[in-house]
């Protein structure tokens, strides 16, 4: 689950991370107030959207008069932010964050993030800040830093100075520094995070070193020991057929292809994907059913599929183990009854009880094409959405 970022600044603050102090702003009122509040004589107006590259489109101003704050907050509040990782729909904007002004004298990249690699948290760290990681990585990837954690000591004092010395930084401001490494890690460690990124971090022309951005996302396995953080949720941010699918407990995650997938086991999830690559055409979702799913389980998950405009052809890939073929069919059956069937759909069943679910199908009357193997399903559902070519 991601938060904006006055959300993640609120969460590092509480465990001592120096951040700018500011205010979020739902309407120009608002924001005209927080910046009466903050008193200036410098502020930055944020969009708040759960993307990055707002400063590049325009969603984050440096002004320095109350009027300006105004101005920009009407322009901004309502309007559609185009970033490099929004997608070309961009976001709309209905939150926004006034800060007062941080005079900039450096900026820095420091992230962190569970390694699957060493089962650890990692510090990604560079003096090459404020701008996309990525191309720092691409171009000069010696100037990023990177180490992880020992969970069984905790964070150590000599993390901290790593992080001090790959950012260069020496006395004070590497004490800094070192205490800040020390509270990221608590806040990230306490409140179970999988990401937080400061880009930038940055030291200021009063040798203050403090999060200027903050970047912040957590385990969704364990937001159920974490009731506040759950309330940070903004579902205007996420795609409404992932929250149906969070309410039927699914693994759903939609993405930009033309095929929707309904498979069980997220392995064999990423193989139906690869295949259907593999011949041509991408897939509209991942969806792992899972093991246990109930009748009631698979017609969610197959409405939440035809739901999609983007899907032109549907593929039912299961493999029954723990799941039953006759539920699955059944599912498919009672959904496509309920919401109707505009484009094709390939079912291909193997294991517990498959020949009761080919029954199911075959006795429905839908138009089902059957496909014997993995292979033989993908080429089918690609030709069927060609028109048959
Ligand atoms: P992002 O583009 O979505 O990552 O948004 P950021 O919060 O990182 O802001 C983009 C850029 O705006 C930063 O890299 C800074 O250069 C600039 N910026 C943000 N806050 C301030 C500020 O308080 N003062 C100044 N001078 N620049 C700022
Ligand atoms: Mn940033």
């Amino acid at each position: 689950m991601n938060i904006h970022e006055y959300q993640g600044k609120a969460v590092l603050r509480e465990f001592g991370v120096p951040v700018a102090y500011g205010l979020p702003a739902l309407s120009v009122e608002e924001a005209v107030a927080a910046a009466k509040k903050l008193g200036g004589p410098v502020w930055v107006v944020k969009a708040q959207i759960h993307a990055g590259g707002r400063g590049k489109a325009g969603g984050v101003k440096v002004v320095k008069s109350v009027e300006d704050v105004e101005k920009e907050a009407k322009r901004l509040l309502g309007s559609t932010l185009v970033t490099h990782q929004t997608g070309p729909a961009g976001k709309e904007v209905n939150r926004l964050y006034v800060e007062e002004g941080s005079a900039i004298d450096k900026e820095f990249y420091l992230s962190m993030l569970v390694d699957r690699e060493t089962s650890r948290i990692a510090f990604v760290v560079s003096t090459e800040g404020g701008m996309n990681i990525e191309e720092v990585a691409h171009d000069t990837p010696e100037k990023i830093v990177t180490f992880s954690v020992d969970p069984a000591t905790g964070i150590m004092p000599h993390h901290g100075r790593r992080v001090a010395q790959a950012l260069k930084l020496e006395g004070d401001l590497a004490k800094q520094a070192e205490h800040m490494a020390a509270k990221l890690y608590a806040a990230f460690t306490a409140t179970d995070m999988s990401l937080l990124e400061i880009n930038p971090l940055v030291v200021t022309k009063d040798s203050k070193l403090i999060c200027l951005d903050a970047k912040v996302g957590f385990d969704s396995n364990s937001l159920y020991r974490h009731p506040k953080i759950v309330e940070l949720r903004d579902l205007t941010e996420e795609d409404p057929k992932e929250i149906e699918a969070s309410k039927y407990d699914l693994s759903y995650i939609a993405l930009d292809g033309s095929i929707g997938c309904m498979v069980n086991g997220a392995g064999l999830a990423m193989a139906t994907m690869d295949i259907i690559k593999l011949y041509g055409e991408a897939p509209a979702n991942f969806l792992d059913v899972g093991g246990g799913a109930t009748t009631e389980k698979v017609t969610a998950a197959f409405k939440i599929i035809t739901s999609d405009p983007n899907v032109k052809g549907i593929l039912v890939n299961i493999f029954g183990g723990i799941m039953k073929c006759d539920v699955i069919a059944n599912g498919v059956v009672t959904a496509v009854k309920e919401v109707g069937l505009k484009v094709p759909l390939v079912v291909r069943l193997e294991g517990t009880n498959v020949e009761q679910g080919k029954k199911i199908i075959n006795e429905s009357g839908l138009n089902v094409v059957s496909a014997d193997d993995l292979d033989d399903a993908a080429q089918k559902i690609v030709k069927a959405l060609r028109g048959g070519k």
